[in-house]
Parts: C-alpha cells; structure tokens; sequence
C-alpha cells in the first residue's frame, strides 16, 4: 500500500507549489547519494519522493489524487516510471539533470574537456626558409581508441555505473564544521570522472578509450619564416576527452645558422675577402647568395668595410612587403707571407704612392659613422 504523498513529502494537504518544491528539495538533499551513499534505501526513498513530487506539483494529478487517492491516479493513467534506472544517480540526473546539480551546489560530472596541445619542433636550413619548405612532423599523441570508439569498453560488452561514486563522476566528502557543512569534492579516481565504467576493458586501450599513437602531419613552412617562429595546426593536439574537441599543434621552426649569412631582418648580411691590391685595382669576384654564387664586381679603390648591395637577394617577406636584400661586406685582406719578388715588387710600389693615392672622398669619422652604421 503506497504511502500518502502528503506524508512522505511532510507537507500540509493545502501546501502551495513552492512549499511542495522546497519539500522535495529538502528531501532529495538528504537523499543524495553523494551525501548519503551509506543508507541502502535512499534509492527506494528518492523514488517515493519523487514520485510524490511529480503528482503534487502538477495541478490535475493532485486533484486526481485528491479526490479519488492512488487507485484514482492508476486509474486515470498516471504511473510513476522510476524503475529502468541503474542507480540513484542516474535517478537524479534524469529527474533534475544539470539544474540539480547547480542548485545543490556541486558540479556537473566531467563534461566534454578540449585536448592538450602539442608542440613540436623542426629545423630547416636558411635557403628552405627563403623558399619555403614542406616538411613532416612526427610525434605521439592521444588518440580515440578505434577498437571501442573511446567508450572504453570490450566490444559488445556493457558500460555500467561507477559503483565508487555512483555515476556522478565526483566524490565528496562532507565535514561538519563550526562554520557549517563542508564539502569537498574531488574527481572519482576510479572512472576519471566519467560517472560510467566498462565492465570489460577493451583490450587495446586497457579500458582508458585513448591510445597513445605516433603521428605523421605534413606541415607546409611558409617562405621567409624566422627562427622560433611557430605555425599552428589547428586540431591536431591531443584527441579531447568525452566528445571535447581536439588540441592544437604548434609546430615550432628552428632556422639553422648558415656560417655564410647573418640575417638581419629580411636582409642578409655577408662578406667577400678582397685582396688589398684587387681592391685598389677592381676586379669581380663570385659571392655567396642563397640561390648560389654570382658575380659581383668590385670597383677599384674600394675599401675596407664598404658595402654593396644586392637587391632582392634577401630573404622573402613573410607575409606582405618587399624581398629583402644581400649586403656584401668587403673585407680587404693584406698580403701576408710575400715571397722576395713579391717584397721586391711591393716596396717599388710603395715608393710610388702620393698623398692623392691616400685622399678619401669622405672623411675618417664620416667614413667611421658609415662602417659602424653598417
Ligand atoms: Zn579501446
Ligand atoms: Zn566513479
């Protein structure tokens, strides 16, 4: 003989819809499983109150009730449909879903959570950063399991209930304190939060739903990408956990020095041996660019530290903006280790050298400025 509604919610039989609620609030607080794991009848308890809460706060049911009792309810049609569900838990998310979770001040168990990123990093040579490269990264990453499609479970087999935290993914544990009741929750260690577990693991991910697996991306460096510069993949990362989206990866360029160049901004920076008597004579010499050597002449009476400038010859923009340029730093060297004919030669040379020889177009600090603007 089912109990009367009235009763089992403790209310008066003039109660209004907000005392009804606030009944049954009070009610399924205490019978919580996170609060009352302990009490084997709290499911049997939440199923009266709830069934009484869903006669009492809808009008015609109640005066259904009212008027002809429980045969008056069946009669009518109403049948309370508690019994399908695995455990209290599961009861309560399907009577209150988020809302009760919110209300009762605790979280809703884990929700869809986006996967870690991944950086990884690769190295290119200057010239591939010139004229862009693509390349492969590899690298491992979690990834849905495709034996159980990430549910966890042996293939044809059952997902059941956490029986550590019943289903709600969180274990909390209640002190009573001087300041009131404390209650502190941690995710269940035993199905990670999920609330469900597999009751036979599948093989191949041990029940986890992910494996961890080596990836191969193509990965198309742009030209004129610095050293540390990083380009993003997006989705890439690490496979999200419970329906969330995946991580990124980050692929992170290191440029390789090239001894030949110094790279400042989108210009290169390099330098020629001239010999002090080419220098004085012009001559052309072949200098180093990224797309091979090429010929560049050298006027004569060029001296130390001057620069000339190969336009285009640079490193490309990145995105917008011109192509920069290759500065050819003359470096004139002197002679060293002269045989006695080359000595012979030098110092009837040197005897020969006027002041005009030796006047500069500019003078030593402009010429100074010039070198350390470089
Ligand atoms: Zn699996
Ligand atoms: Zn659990």
């Amino acid at each position: 003989m089912p109990r009367d509604y009235y009763d089992v919610l403790g209310v008066a039989r003039d109660a209004d819809e907000a005392q009804v609620k606030k009944a049954f609030r009070r009610l399924a607080r205490e019978l919580h499983p996170d609060v009352n794991a302990h009490d084997p009848d709290a499911e049997a308890k939440f199923k009266e109150a709830a069934e009484a809460y869903e006669v009492l706060s809808d009008p015609d049911r109640r005066q259904a009730y009212d008027t002809y009792g429980h045969e008056g309810l069946r009669s009518g049609g109403y049948a309370p449909n508690f019994g399908d569900f695995g455990s209290i838990s599961d009861l309560f998310s399907a009577f209150f879903g988020a809302a009760f979770e919110s209300a009762f001040g605790g979280a809703a168990r884990g929700g869809p959570v986006q996967g870690g990123d991944i950086a990884v990093a690769v190295q290119i040579t200057l010239a591939e950063a010139a004229h862009g490269k693509q390349v492969e990264v590899s690298y491992d990453a979690r990834t849905r399991c495709s034996t159980c499609h990430g549910n966890g479970a042996r293939p044809g087999t059952p997902i059941e209930t956490c029986p550590r935290c019943h289903g709600s993914g969180q274990l909390q544990a209640v002190t009573r304190t001087a300041f009131g009741q404390m209650v502190r929750t941690a995710v269940c260690d035993t199905c990670g939060g999920d609330g469900r577990i597999p009751r036979d693991p599948c093989e191949t991910c041990g029940g986890d739903g992910m494996v961890v697996e080596l990836r191969r991306v193509q990965v198309g460096v742009p030209a004129g990408i610095a050293d540390g510069q990083r380009i993003h993949v997006s989705a890439r990362g690490h496979a999200g956990e419970r329906g969330g989206p995946n991580g990124d990866l980050y692929v992170v360029v290191r440029v390789a020095d090239d001894e030949r160049f110094l790279r400042d901004g989108s210009d290169l920076v390099t330098v020629i041996d001239v010999p002090a008597p080419l220098a004085a004579l012009g001559t052309t010499l072949d200098v180093a660019t990224l797309e091979g050597r090429v010929p560049v002449e050298i006027k004569a009476g060029t001296q130390p530290g001057e620069t000339i400038t190969l336009g285009g010859r640079g490193m490309p923009p990145l995105r917008r903006g011109r192509t920069g340029d290759l500065r050819v730093v003359v470096n004139v060297t002197i002679p060293r280790r002269l045989t006695s004919e080359q000595r012979d030669m030098l110092e009837r040379f040197a005897g020969t050298l006027t002041e005009d020889n030796q006047r500069a177009d500019e003078g030593m600090i402009a010429k100074l400025k010039r070198v350390l603007a470089g």
